[in-house]
C-alpha cells in the first residue's frame, strides 16, 4: 500500500490547489478524483464552461444588435451552436490538461476513482473492477457540491435538468423556464436569452440575487427585463414534469407554464454520500456540510475538509483560499482566509460584483456609514465602450472612513472589484481610494469617483 503525507479527495479548485500548495511545502501528496477530467465542478460544469458560453453568446448578441452604433455594419449574423459548444469544450480540456501538468510538476500522485474513507488514515479508491487502498497521515476532503433537488421537480437529465444540461443544450430552446434567480439562473438564463430563447425566470423571493445589495439587485432586475428576460418574482414552484410535447411547470396559485426546457437552479448541496464519514465518526450538519474548526479540522483526527463541502459561500476562489490555508496550517502551524473580503461576481451583462457588507447588513448591525455612488454614465471610458448601465457604490464607516463594502453593477465589474478587495484587505479608507491615482480613461475611475462621493466631492458627478 502506498503511503502519503496527505491524500486529497476531489480535484476541484479547492482540492487540486491544496495538493499543489502541500507539495510546495514539501509533503508527499496524492489526489483522488473520480472524473477523468481534473478541475472539479468549476472546470467541468461550472465557472469555466459557463463563462465560455457567456462570452460567446455576448459576442453573438453584440454582432446582432450592438455594432451599428459603432458604425460597423454587419449583413447577416447566424449562430453555429455546435462551434460555440466545441470552443467551450476546448477551453475546458486545455485548462484541465493544465491542472494535470501542475500536479505532475508537483510530483502529486493522481488516483482516478471514487475515494472512500475506510478508517483513520485509510482511503479506498474504487474504480471499475478494482479497489486499491492508499495510506495517509492526513486526509483532506474536497468533494464539492451537487445540485439541490426541489420537491415536485422531476429531473430527467434532458428537458428538465440542471446547469450541467443547460451548458450543453443541442439547440436553442424555444421557451426556457429557469427556476431560481440566483447566480446560475441569471448567468445561464442570459446565455440562452441572447441566443434567441424566450426565458422565464421563476423566483421564490420578491427580489433577485438574494444576499447581494438590494439596490443593486433592483437595478439588475430593471436591466435584465429590458434585455428580454421575463421575471416572475414571489413564485414558488411546486411541480415540473416532462410530457411528450414539452414540460409543465406549476407555481403555487398560478396558471401552469408550458416550456420546452426547464433549468433547476435553486442552490447546491455538499457531496458527502459514500465518503465513509461514519467510519471515522464525522457527522454532517443539518445542511449536509462537514463541520470544521478554523484549521479546517473535522471532529476526526487527521481528517480535514474545505470548499463547497463545508460552510460558507460556494465559490471557487473561497475553496482555493481554504485549500491553501488548510495545508499551511498543517505544515507551518498558521493559515488564514479573509472571510470578510470574499468577492462575489455574477457574470451577466453588465456584471454584478460585491465585496464586504451591504447596507442591509450595516443597518441590521447598527453601524453608521456614509455612502458614495457614481454612475458609469459619468465615465469617459464607459461612454467610449457604449456601456453606461450601472454604478459603483462605496460604503465607508461614518467615523473612521474605513471601507466596509463595495458594490458594482456595470462593465467589467468582476475585474473592478479586485481593487476594492485589496483596499479592504489593507483596511483602506474611502479617502485612500479617492487619493490613489487611477489611469484615465479607465473604468476604474468610477471607483475613485464613488470613493470621492462618500465625502460629497465626486468630480464628474
Ligand atoms: P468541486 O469543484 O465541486 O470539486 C469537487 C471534486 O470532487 C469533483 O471533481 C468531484 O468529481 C470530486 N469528487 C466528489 N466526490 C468524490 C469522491 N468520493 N472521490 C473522488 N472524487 C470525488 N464559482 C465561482 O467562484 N465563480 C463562478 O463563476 C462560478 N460559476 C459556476 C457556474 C456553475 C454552473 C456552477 C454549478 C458553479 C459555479 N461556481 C462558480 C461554483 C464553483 O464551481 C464551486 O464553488 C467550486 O467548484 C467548489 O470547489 P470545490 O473544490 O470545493 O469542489
Ligand atoms: P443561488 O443560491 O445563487 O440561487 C438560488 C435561487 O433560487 C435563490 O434566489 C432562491 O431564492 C431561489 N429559490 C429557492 N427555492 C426556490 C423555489 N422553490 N422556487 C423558485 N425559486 C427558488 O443558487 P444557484 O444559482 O443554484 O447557484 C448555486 C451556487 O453556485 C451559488 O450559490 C454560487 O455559490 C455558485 N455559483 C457561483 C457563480 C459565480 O460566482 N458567478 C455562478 C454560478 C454558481
Amino acid at each position: 500500500m502506498d503511503n502519503f503525507d496527505l491524500v486529497v479527495i476531489g480535484a476541484g479548485p479547492g482540492g487540486y490547489v491544496a495538493a499543489i500548495r502541500a507539495a510546495q511545502l514539501g509533503m508527499k501528496v496524492a489526489c483522488v478524483e473520480k472524473e477523468p477530467l481534473l478541475g472539479g465542478t468549476c472546470l467541468r460544469v461550472g465557472c469555466i464552461p459557463s463563462k465560455a458560453l457567456l462570452e460567446s453568446s455576448e459576442k453573438y448578441h453584440e454582432a446582432k444588435t450592438g455594432l451599428s452604433i459603432h458604425g460597423v455594419k454587419v449583413k447577416e449574423v447566424s449562430l453555429d451552436l455546435d462551434a460555440m459548444m466545441s470552443r467551450k469544450r476546448k477551453v475546458m480540456t486545455t485548462l484541465s490538461k493544465g491542472v494535470q501538468s501542475l500536479l505532475k510538476k508537483g510530483k502529486i500522485a493522481r488516483f482516478e476513482g471514487t475515494g472512500e474513507i475506510v478508517g483513520s488514515g485509510r482511503v479506498m479508491v474504487h474504480r471499475v473492477g478494482e479497489s486499491i487502498e492508499v495510506g495517509a497521515d492526513r486526509i483532506l476532503i474536497a468533494t464539492g457540491s451537487r445540485v439541490a433537488p426541489l420537491r415536485g421537480v422531476e429531473l430527467d437529465g434532458d428537458r428538465i435538468g440542471t446547469s450541467a444540461e443547460a451548458l450543453s443544450y443541442s439547440s436553442v430552446p424555444q421557451h426556457l423556464v429557469v427556476i431560481g434567480a440566483g447566480y446560475i439562473g441569471l448567468e445561464l438564463g442570459s446565455v440562452w436569452c441572447r441566443l434567441g430563447a424566450r426565458v422565464t425566470v421563476l423566483e421564490y423571493m420578491d427580489r433577485i440575487l438574494p444576499g447581494m445589495d438590494p439596490e443593486m439587485a433592483d437595478e439588475a432586475l430593471k436591466i435584465f427585463r429590458k434585455q428580454g428576460l421575463d421575471f416572475r418574482l414571489g413564485s414558488r414552484v411546486t411541480e415540473a414534469r416532462a410530457r411528450d410535447d414539452g414540460c409543465i411547470v406549476v407555481c403555487e396559485g398560478q396558471d401552469p407554464i408550458q416550456a420546452d426546457r426547464v433549468l433547476l437552479a435553486v442552490g447546491r448541496i455538499p457531496n458527502t454520500e459514500g465518503l465513509g464519514l461514519a467510519s471515522v465518526g464525522v457527522t454532517p450538519d443539518g445542511r449536509g456540510r462537514i463541520p470544521v474548526n478554523e484549521r479546517f479540522e473535522t471532529s476526526a483526527a487527521g481528517i480535514h475538509a474545505i470548499g463547497d463541502v463545508i460552510e460558507g459561500p460556494m465559490l471557487a476562489h473561497k475553496a482555493e483560499e481554504e485549500g491553501v490555508a488548510c495545508v499551511e496550517w498543517m505544515s507551518t502551524g498558521y493559515g488564514h482566509v479573509s472571510y470578510d473580503t470574499i468577492p462575489g461576481v455574477c457574470y451577466t451583462h453588465p456584471e454584478i460584483a460585491s465585496v464586504g457588507r451591504t447596507e442591509d447588513d450595516l443597518e441590521a448591525d447598527g453601524v453608521s456609514y456614509r455612502k458614495g455612488v457614481f454612475p458609469f454614465r459619468g465615465n469617459g471610458r464607459a461612454r467610449a465602450l457604449d456601456a453606461m448601465d450601472g454604478w459603483v457604490k462605496v460604503l465607508a464607516h461614518a467615523e473612521t472612513d474605513r471601507v466596509l463594502g463595495v458594490h458594482i453593477i456595470g462593465p467589467r465589474a468582476g475585474d473592478l472589484i479586485a481593487e476594492a478587495v485589496v483596499a479592504m484587505e489593507l483596511h483602506a479608507s474611502s479617502e485612500d481610494i479617492a487619493r490613489a491615482i487611477h489611469a484615465h480613461p479607465t473604468l476604474s475611475e468610477t471607483l475613485k469617483e464613488a470613493a470621492l462621493a462618500v465625502d460629497g466631492r465626486a468630480l464628474h458627478g
